[in-house]
Formats: structure tokens, sequence, C-alpha cells
């Protein structure tokens, strides 16, 4: 069997129910951030399944959280879709990201590696200049990076832990999208990561549900503001993935357990069940599509 004809088996039309693996799963818990390399059973990225077919040809793009989780699914995506493909990430996330940057390399892309603190404004904006001058300009840029802490109560929440969420999925963004404008030409894609929380919010989420809430609402107030200048952003509304963030306190154990077996499907998604997403939304023939918000959540979390 040779390699095209092997990856037409593993993209057979398969139901989606038992795709992946279903709850219960097993009991397990990091320090935040968190690495996909520890997770059991191992996330889905697109590793051996994504084919790429030159949509993204000549692109430049510059993803947050690209180690692990949706950014990565969006990093090999990308890369294997023609795109050179700088990947922010936490420092102690470097296990995943070298992971990453060799499949960039292996699709005969440029990887970089630009590891630091979104919380941090001037780190923010170094990100988008070092982007910019080691792939040589920018086209896409998502905001995909998150912090994501179940509390039980609103008095569990501290002052220091509701800042961190709001700097990480609030201030970062706003601090990103500053400093890339300048560097982005017509025809250049935002696209935001934000959630089916937006509109469905977890009594255990109050920080991070009202941040995507507002991510969401930021996409539209800047489709309409930078569509006259050929710059379009969208959003990408996860359901529940098994992702590092879950595992690092995103979400209560018990649940953990049953991650995403309210969903239709039964299951919890992969991130690389969103990766053609945040393809879709950054490729040329999507040149229409601004201030939406695509979804893959399970059949769950509707608007
Ligand atoms: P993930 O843990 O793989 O990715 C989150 C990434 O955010 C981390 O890898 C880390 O690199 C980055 N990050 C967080 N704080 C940072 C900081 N201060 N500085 C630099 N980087 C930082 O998990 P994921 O689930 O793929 O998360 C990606 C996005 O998807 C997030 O915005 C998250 O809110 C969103 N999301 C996730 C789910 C889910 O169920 N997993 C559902 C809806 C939305
Ligand atoms: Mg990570």
């Amino acid at each position: 069997m040779n390699e095209h004809s092997k990856n037409a088996v593993i993209q057979a039309q398969r139901n989606p129910t038992s795709k992946y693996p279903r709850p219960p799963y097993r009991k397990q818990t990091q320090t935040w951030p968190g690495l996909a390399c520890e997770m059991n059973p191992p996330p889905d990225h697109g590793e051996t399944s994504y084919c790429g077919s030159g949509r993204l040809l000549g692109r430049r793009a510059l993803i947050t959280g690209g180690d692990s989780g949706m950014g990565r699914a969006a990093a090999i995506a990308y890369a294997r879709e023609g795109a050179d493909v700088a990947i922010n990430y936490f420092p102690d996330e470097e296990k995943d990201a070298e992971d990453v940057i060799k499949l960039i390399k292996q699709a005969g892309r440029k990887g970089v590696a630009l590891p630091g603190d979104l919380r941090d404004e001037s780190f923010c904006r170094k990100l988008v200049e070092d982007a910019v001058r080691e792939l040589g300009g920018l086209d896409i840029l998502v905001s995909n990076a998150g912090r994501q802490q179940a509390r039980e109560s609103i008095l569990d929440l501290s002052s220091e832990d509701f800042d961190a969420t709001m700097k990480t999925n609030i201030y970062a963004p706003f601090w990103l999208i500053k400093a890339v404008l300048p560097h982005l030409p017509p025809g250049a894609a935002i696209i935001a990561t934000t959630s089916e929380q937006a509109y469905d919010p977890s009594p255990q989420l109050y920080d991070y549900a009202q941040t995507k809430a507002a991510t969401m609402n930021y996409v539209k107030s800047l489709a309409k503001q930078l569509g006259p200048k050929g710059i379009r952003v969208n959003g990408v509304a996860p359901g529940p993935i098994w992702t590092p963030l879950q595992v690092s306190g995103g979400t209560t154990m018990d649940r953990l357990q049953q991650f995403g077996a309210k969903t239709p499907l039964g299951r919890a998604g992969q991130p690389a069940e969103l990766a053609s997403i945040y393809v879709q939304l950054a490729a040329e023939d999507a040149s229409f599509a601004t201030g939406q918000v695509y979804g893959a959540a399970g059949g769950s979390g509707q608007p």
C-alpha cells in the first residue's frame, strides 16, 4: 500500500461515535499548563491523518498555544497545506513544542519556536516582531492560547486567578492584534479560539466562560472594523476536546472521567477534528467569511 492509499484508508468514512476513545476516561491530573505527551489516551492532533493540498501555500502564520491541543492541530495542518508556522507556548511546554516543530519541518516548511508568557504586554509585542522577522511577514494570526481553571464557587476564585484568566484570554489577544495589524496585508486572516462556553456557560467556569463570550464579541466587532481593509476575523468554537487544558485544572476529576459523555456523539472530541476549520477560515476560498464563528462540539452547545 503506498502512502497515498494508506491515508485514504485512514480518512475513510467512519462512525463519529466510535472513531475515538469514549468515556469513562482514566483518572489523571497534571500541573497547569500540562503536556499532551503525558496524556492517556494521547490526543490526536492529526499527526498521522491530516493530508494537505496546498491550500495555504506560501502563507506565514503565528499560532499561540501551538504546542498542544487545537493550536497544534492547526500548526500541523497549516504546515501540510504549505504555510510556514511560528508557534508560541508557555516555556514549561518545550517538550510538546519540540514535537510540533519537528512535524512542521517534516512537512517541508519553516517552523519557529517562540516561547514566552502572553500575560505580559511587552512580550506580546516582541512575539509579533520576532515572528515577522523569522517568517518574513505574517498573513495569519491564530489567537488560540487560553487559561481555564474550574472553581466550584465564585467564593473560591481569587482576584489573582481571575486576573490570570483575563490577562491570558482577553488582554493577550488585544495586545497581539494591535501588534500584528500593521504587518497584515489585505487578504490576511485573524482566527480566535472561542468556545461553546460563550453561549452555554458551565457553573464552574465563571471567569473563563465570560472571556469566551468576549472573544466571540470581539470577533464580530473587529470583523466590521477590519473588513474595509480586507482583513477577515473569524472564530472557532470547540465543545469538549481532549487536551492538556482539561487535565491540568480545566475540568474536575470526576467530570473528566465523563468528559463529553453528554454530547449527542457521546465522547470528547479530538483536536484533529477541528484542524480543517482553522484551515478553512484562513484559506483564500473563504474570502467572504468574516465575523463568523464555526463550531465543532459533538452536537452540544449550539447558540
Ligand atoms: P491546550 O492546553 O492544548 O492549549 C492551551 C495553550 O494555551 C497551552 O498549550 C499554552 O501554550 C497556552 N497558554 C496558556 N496560558 C499561556 C500564557 N500565559 N502564555 C503563553 N501561552 C499560554 O488546550 P486547548 O484546549 O487546545 O486550548 C486551546 C484553546 O481552545 C483555548 O483558547 C481554550 O480556551 C479553547 N477551548 C478548549 C476547549 C476544550 O475542551 N479543550 C473547548 C473550547 C475552547
Ligand atoms: Mg500546551
